[in-house]
């Protein structure tokens, strides 16, 4: 399909081709879409100081999973060492820093596309589903002890319509993951925000029952705080972790961060780590193998082919293609000289959705004869039908969701 691919000198980072970044870059803007008047967008440094990653704990906890970077000539002055971010944390606990915050500010939702690398042994990488570079559809939420349980709910919410969104909307797991041997805070921390997620879950539980278990994973939560994982489960059964969201009562206290209470003390903030895709490589490779790259129309990188018959159709076939592309539909067009069925064949295997095919009587009609992928035989529509059908299929499910709310 043309979408993406590896070699040597980048091991585990994707070379994106055009068709690929499509399909990614569609996911990014309907997740921003969906962020929209919650969350702030916000953008950090890819390279750091280490001593920023002292601070937060990853160079003693985490720095086996990291890159660093100096600077290579041999008269640079500043010859620091830097990370190359592994994760987006540190960067939005400055972020949330930068200026005195009020407790009325609170919730406050950092949202970033956020690029990390982390080191995997050879061994470990597989295609688009481990990779040493990636991008996180990552959010950091800093609020109080008393919103947390609701900032939980909502994450969860995102996270269940965003996967029915693209397709997953059949059995799914949430696995709460509880304090492990290895961990920081006090015992009564730990108390505190596993007894909330525990609540949360059960909520979770009661209103979603009949389609989402719950589970306990005993140790297996982050040295910082517990989490849980969203498991879902693709077209033919395999289960792939792709949420998560994690509470965390340490990092913004390493850091120092606080926010002013309405008696003007100085508190932490908590701190919630969420993603929905995840990484959103890992996540295409997932949406990949669960169309079998038959995506829905609005993810599709082609969305319709425009083909001739024969020649005397080429001019017409113009027509149709620019109507395409101003109605805002991802189309190309095939003037080849070859048999009309070469040519649809050749662009089912390419899982090309709609091929609109063209010839002198669809050119005096102002039609066009439809194929769609996976079905047998075609329709003849007006041009303008046709169209006004495509658009509608076309457009992403949360954009119809609001369009039916007006
Ligand atoms: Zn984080």
């Amino acid at each position: 399909m043309d979408l993406f691919h590896f070699q040597e000198e980048g091991p585990g980072v994707v070379f994106w081709h055009s068709k690929g970044w499509t399909v990614f870059q569609a996911i990014i803007a309907y997740m921003r879409r969906r962020l929209a008047g919650d969350y702030e967008e916000v953008n950090a440094p890819q390279m750091l100081d280490k001593s920023l990653w002292e601070t937060s704990g990853h160079w003693e906890w985490y720095r086996e999973n990291m890159f660093a970077a100096q600077s290579a000539g041999d008269e640079a002055e500043d010859k620091r060492w830097f990370a190359i971010k592994p994760m987006n944390c540190p960067g939005h606990v400055l972020i949330f820093k930068h200026g005195l915050k009020s407790y009325r500010e609170l919730p406050i939702r950092l949202a970033e596309f956020g690029i990390v690398h982390r080191y995997e042994p050879s061994g470990a990488m597989h295609g688009l589903m481990r990779v040493r570079g990636f991008t996180q559809d990552d959010a950091h939420i800093f609020c109080t002890e008393q919103q947390l349980a609701d900032e939980c709910l909502k994450i969860n919410d995102l996270i269940l319509s965003t996967y029915a969104d693209f397709g997953f909307d059949g059995e799914m797991t949430i696995k709460l993951s509880t304090r492990p041997d290895k961990r920081v805070g006090t015992d009564a921390a730990w108390d505190h925000a596993e007894g909330v997620m525990t609540k949360v879950l059960e909520q979770i539980k009661a209103k979603d029952g009949n389609r989402i278990r719950t589970e306990i994973n005993p140790g297996e939560g982050a040295f910082y705080g517990p989490k849980f994982e969203y498991v879902l489960r693709d077209a033919i059964g395999r289960e792939w972790q792709c949420g998560t969201t994690q509470v965390d009562f340490n990092l913004p206290e390493r850091f120092g961060a606080f926010y002013i209470d309405e008696h003007s003390n100085k508190v932490t903030p908590v701190m919630v780590h969420r993603a929905i895709c995840g990484s959103l490589e890992r996540f295409t490779g997932i949406l990949i193998e669960h169309f079998a790259g038959h995506f829905p129309l609005w993810l599709a990188p082609v969305q319709a082919v425009v083909t001739t018959i024969t020649s005397d159709g080429d001019d017409y076939a113009r027509e149709v293609l620019d109507a395409c592309r101003k109605a805002g539909l991802r189309t190309e067009i095939d003037l080849r000289n070859e048999k009309i069925n070469y040519k649809v064949r050749e662009h089912s295997l390419a899982k090309v959705p709609a091929l609109l095919v063209v010839g002198k009587k669809e050119a005096e009609s102002r039609s066009v004869s439809i194929r769609r992928l996976g079905s047998e035989g075609s329709s003849v529509l007006t041009l303008d039908e046709a169209l006004k059908a495509l658009v509608e299929e076309a457009t992403p499910p949360d954009v119809r969701r609001a369009k039916a709310q007006l």
